[in-house]
């Protein structure tokens, strides 16, 4: 099985679709999102420097990016894996393929506009454990109001997801996402989703696009 490398914009559902890649194929899931509110949680001086920026909408420097992303990836005794938020620059990319030179691995851009993204946003709630629910998705709605499906945890609103924050997070994305594409589509390693639509249309879509690659 090929790596697969997300791409998208806040809210366009790459954690939905890894957990889903992960529970029915076995993929390594790997969220530097969930990596870092990990930190977050910890109460130490770093988790509140990190916290600082995370709801704010910018980006964590990249040594520490590429500090967790090194140690996760020297963990999973190469087995298959899901990069869910990063690379973010053009830069992150690079660290990837020549730093940590990964291979066999395809890139899937997941792409939605920001009017969907900002509805997503306003629904959005999610679990400690990872997974996340959509208010406004009758699929991704958790069978008991606010409580987690999986672990039975209360549900939360992640603080970066308010509005403010998330115009700069889009803001952040806009700014990185065509050098990333460009960079990618030169390799010939792009492969394009979109994602206004069914949760379970847009998993059938990329198991298709892994397929035929
Ligand atoms: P996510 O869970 O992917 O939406 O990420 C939440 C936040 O974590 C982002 O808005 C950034 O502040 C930070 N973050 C996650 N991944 C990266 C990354 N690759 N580089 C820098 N910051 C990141």
């Amino acid at each position: 099985m090929k790596n697969i490398i997300f791409i998208a914009p806040p809210a366009a559902g790459k954690g939905t679709q890894s957990n889903l890649l992960k529970d029915n194929y076995g993929y390594i899931h790997i969220s530097t999102g969930d990596m870092l509110r990990e930190i977050v949680s910890s109460n130490t001086e770093l988790g509140e420097v990190v916290k600082n920026i995370i709801n704010k909408g910018n980006l964590v420097s990249d040594d520490l990016i590429f500090e967790l992303l090194k140690n996760k990836l020297s963990n999973i005794e190469g087995k298959p894996f899901i990069l869910d938020g990063f690379p973010r620059t053009l830069n992150q990319a690079l660290f990837l393929d020549n730093n940590l030179k990964i291979e066999n691995y395809i890139v899937i851009y997941l792409e939605l506009s920001k009017d969907d993204a900002v509805k997503r946003i306003n629904g959005r709630l999610t679990c400690s454990c990872g997974k996340s629910y959509n208010l406004n998705d009758n699929n991704l709605k958790p069978k008991v109001t606010d409580i987690c499906d999986v672990c039975g945890k209360k549900l939360v609103k992640r603080d970066d997801d308010n509005l403010e924050a998330f115009k700069i997070r889009f803001d952040v994305f806009l700014k990185n996402i065509k050098p990333l594409i460009d960079y990618y589509k030169d390799k010939n390693k792009l492969k394009v989703v979109n994602v206004n639509r069914d949760v379970n249309d847009i998993f059938r879509e990329i198991l298709k696009v892994v397929a035929d690659d």
